[in-house]
C-alpha cells in the first residue's frame, strides 16, 4: 500500500526516502549527508553504513 519507505540515517538522522521496490544489499545514499547507505533488511527494514570500497581501475 505504502508506495514510499523512509529510513532514519544513521549518520545524521535525516529521513532516507527508499524506492518500493527496494532491496536487500541495494545501495542508497543519504539526501542530507550523502553517506552512502546499504539496506541490511527488509524486514524489519534497516539500513547501516556501505563499507567504503575502494574502487581499483588497474592504475
Ligand atoms: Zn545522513
Amino acid at each position: 500500500m505504502s508506495a514510499k519507505k523512509t529510513v532514519e540515517c544513521p549518520e545524521c538522522a535525516a529521513d532516507v526516502e527508499l524506492p518500493a521496490d527496494v532491496v536487500e544489499g541495494e545501495i542508497v545514499q543519504c539526501p542530507e549527508c550523502d553517506v552512502e547507505l546499504e539496506v541490511t533488511s527488509l524486514k524489519p527494514l534497516k539500513i547501516d553504513l556501505a563499507p567504503e570500497e575502494e574502487e581499483d581501475w588497474g592504475e
